[in-house]
């Protein structure tokens, strides 16, 4: 298996791996991306879990998720092949600008993308957990926008102990996961604010000396204020994704409803998979993708 692929150079590392862009060996000598995952550090529970993610990641079929093409193991690592997205992740492109803000129309461009990808994922009753700008990756020139790292980053028990250990200040924390309190689709929502603020302001929205300053200033939901340069809109669709109380915030599917964003949906959907991701909210007969993890049930949402 690994003989199919060609490692080229590393394309980043995160906290669980590293990524590769890779070639095929297939005589196509398409371009992928080869993310490393070591098991050996892994205990037996984590590595199954790890298992269960790829299977579930190569469920999620959609123009705004990464697709999936293969995985394998080997030497005591798994390999996640899939598409490779010439734009990088969002985190680059939003320091490339250098304080130059984006227009709203790109803002919004990339914002309901995002939220596809999301509904996808949502409807089938999973969470992401780990939205933030350096798992949201652009394709076809900036032009496409893509879900990615979904599931992966599940070895620790609690997210917050995966904030704890993560490089780096977990920014894009929800006030419930501070908490330390259930969580649900939501905690999905208010990552997604987190971007969309980013993409505003070039800034986080949330930023602290600590993890504890942070988590305050996190549970108060004061951010500083997005510039006029944005509609009251605008400003007001990031002041709901920031509600503290995971009720009060909109769910994916209702956020698409928005006519800002319901107007753009067709631009980015094929009419046939615009059908098929929007005859249904919730799919209710979806056969589970093999058994849950038992200790990990606020993965799948309970509606
Ligand atoms: P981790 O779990 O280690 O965070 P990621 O899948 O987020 O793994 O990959 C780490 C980094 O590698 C990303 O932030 C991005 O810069 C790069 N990367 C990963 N997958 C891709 C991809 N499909 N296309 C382009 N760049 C990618
Ligand atoms: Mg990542």
């Amino acid at each position: 298996m690994a003989n199919n692929y060609e490692l080229v150079r590393p394309i980043g590392q995160g906290a669980f791996g590293k990524a590769f862009l890779a070639k095929a060996r297939d005589g196509s000598a398409r371009q992928c991306v080869v993310k490393e995952i070591n098991l050996r550090k892994m205990s037996a529970r984590e590595r199954e879990a790890s298992q269960k993610e790829v299977v579930l990641l190569s469920q999620m079929k959609h123009p705004n998720i990464v697709s999936f093409i293969t995985s394998y193991q080997e030497r005591g690592c798994l390999y996640i092949v899939m598409e490779y997205c010439d734009g990088g992740d969002l985190m680059k492109r939003i320091h490339i600008q250098k304080g130059q803000l984006f227009s709203e129309e790109q803002i919004m461009d990339w914002f309901v993308q995002i939220c596809l990808g999301l509904k996808h994922i949502h409807d089938r009753k999973v969470l992401h957990r780990d939205i933030k700008a350096q798992n949201i990756f652009l394709a076809q020139g900036g032009l496409k926008v893509k879900l990615g790292d979904f599931g992966i980053a599940r070895r620790l028990s609690s997210t917050l102990e995966l904030a704890r250990t993560c490089v780096g200040t977990p920014y894009y924390l929800s006030p419930e996961i501070c908490n330390n309190k259930p969580y649900n689709n939501k905690t999905d929502v208010w990552s997604l604010g987190c971007v969309l603020y980013e993409l505003c302001t070039l800034k986080h929205p949330f930023e602290a000396c600590s993890l504890r300053q942070l988590v305050v200033c996190i549970c108060r939901g004061r951010y500083a204020p997005v510039p006029a340069h944005y509609t009251s809109g605008l400003r007001q669709l990031i002041g709901q994704l920031f509600k503290v109380p995971p009720r009060e915030r909109p769910s994916i599917n209702s956020l698409l409803r928005l006519p800002v964003l319901e107007s753009r949906i067709k631009l980015h959907l094929p009419t046939e998979i615009l059908h098929e991701e929007f005859s249904h909210t919730v799919l209710h007969n979806q056969k589970p993708t093999g058994p849950r993890h038992p200790q990990r049930p606020a993965q799948v949402l309970h509606v």
